[in-house]
């Protein structure tokens, strides 16, 4: 398996690829009449991070497959190098048993070389006798009877020896064929300890490709996080523009508001679906209320001032932010359209915006926010249903 087939090396490309065709598309994106707006900014850099971080998920789950595959592996290299050394012991057993074969063969050797040398010389010791001393042997033979005996003497010697020897060469055959089967027995498991080399060296091979692997996705792991973290950054700080511009655009003062009072922004319409401090399935220490109604239905100023509109914001969607002085500020959200626009004058009870579920949002509500002194309150202090 080259390294351009590993799953994870072609997990890798396709997540290239799926980056160029996103930074393709941003280019062709990046190139509108007029400038980004913050909130556009937000809702790039939200989606951007998005997909920044299902990249790197991607990642560290090919990198944890190919780590578990790696551990499997080496596991299995154990449990070969255990048979192996298994394998080993038994060799070296059989060649210690063979070695004593050997010595056994060379020692009854040497007993029928012995035995050899003796009934040579005293076959020589008959000869001498017999050839030397046939005149005497006559002449000392008493009958004829005495001369047969010695005669039939010498052939039952011959004969004993040979019998001797006859044994003793069956018994070395024996050992012979004993260490023949030893070395058979040593043959076959030097065959299965081969085998089972080819399969750790192969398995070796696995994990040292698997190790370049990991350490690649590893590397590859490591960058995508800076893209991550930069991204983050980059959306931190749009975060800190953003609070920005509604620093720019709210007023500091006494936080007395000056006309008669406050208004229900939403005439007819008072379910209240997340109170101050709840949570909304997105956040917890919600900073509003959120009062659901259907979509259109119109939305009021609770007090008079000036309104500033931001549009599609990554979280708030369609939303006015209207100043009334002093420090006093209201901020309407996930509306479906603004009815004002940016720096318009607009009087309490005036319709600027209509119900909707833009930016994170699940469901037709309004999201209705107070802040005094950019500090954000509980709505139901100021304002109740009625
Ligand atoms: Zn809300």
């Amino acid at each position: 398996m080259t390294m351009n087939e590993h799953p994870v090396a072609r997990r890798l490309w396709q997540a290239v690829a799926a980056l160029l065709a996103l930074v393709s598309l941003l280019a062709c994106m990046a190139t509108p009449a007029r400038a980004e707006t913050a909130a556009e900014k937000y809702e790039r850099l939200r989606e951007e991070l998005e997909a920044q971080n299902q990249q790197l998920a991607s990642i560290e789950k090919d990198l944890k497959s190919a780590k578990n595959t790696r551990s499997a592996l080496q596991q299995q290299q154990n449990i070969l190098k255990e048979q192996i050394n298994t394998l080993v012991a038994a060799i070296n057993e059989a060649n210690l048993a063979i070695q004593e074969k050997q010595a056994e063969v060379d020692q009854q050797q040497a007993q029928i070389d012995e035995r050899w040398d003796e009934f040579q010389m005293q076959m020589q010791a008959m000869q001498v006798m017999h050839d030397g001393g046939a005149v005497a042997m006559l002449s000392s033979a008493q009958s004829l009877y005495e001369l047969l005996t010695f005669s039939d003497t010498l052939q039952q010697i011959s004969e004993k020896q040979n019998q001797v020897l006859a044994d003793m060469q069956a018994q070395k055959a024996e050992l012979e064929a004993r260490k023949a089967e030893l070395e058979e027995q040593r043959a076959n498991l030097e065959s299965a300890q081969a085998e089972l080399q080819a399969k750790q060296d192969q398995l070796s091979g696995n994990i040292q490709q698997l190790d370049s692997t990991i350490s690649k996705a590893e590397a590859d792991k490591q960058a995508q996080q800076d893209v991550v973290d930069a991204t983050q950054a980059a959306y931190d700080q749009a975060e800190k523009e953003y609070e920005e511009w509604i620093r720019q655009n709210s007023s500091t003062g006494s936080g007395h508001i000056s006309d008669s009072g406050w208004m229900w922004p939403l005439p007819g319409q008072g379910r209240i679906t997340t109170y101050y401090g709840g949570n909304n399935g997105f956040q917890s220490g919600h900073g509003a209320i959120d009062v659901a109604a259907p979509k259109g239905t119109p939305i009021v100023a609770a007090l008079s001032g000036v309104a500033s509109t931001q549009s599609m914001h990554w979280t708030y969607g369609n939303m006015v932010l209207i100043d009334s002085g002093d420090g006093v500020v209201t901020i309407y959200a996930h509306m479906d359209s603004q009815a004002v626009s940016n720096g318009q004058a607009v009087v309490q009870g005036q319709t600027i915006g209509y119900v909707g579920n833009t930016g994170r949002s699940s469901g037709y509500h309004l999201h209705f926010e107070v802040r005094i002194n950019n500090v954000k309150q509980n709505p139901l202090n100021y304002v109740s249903y009625s």
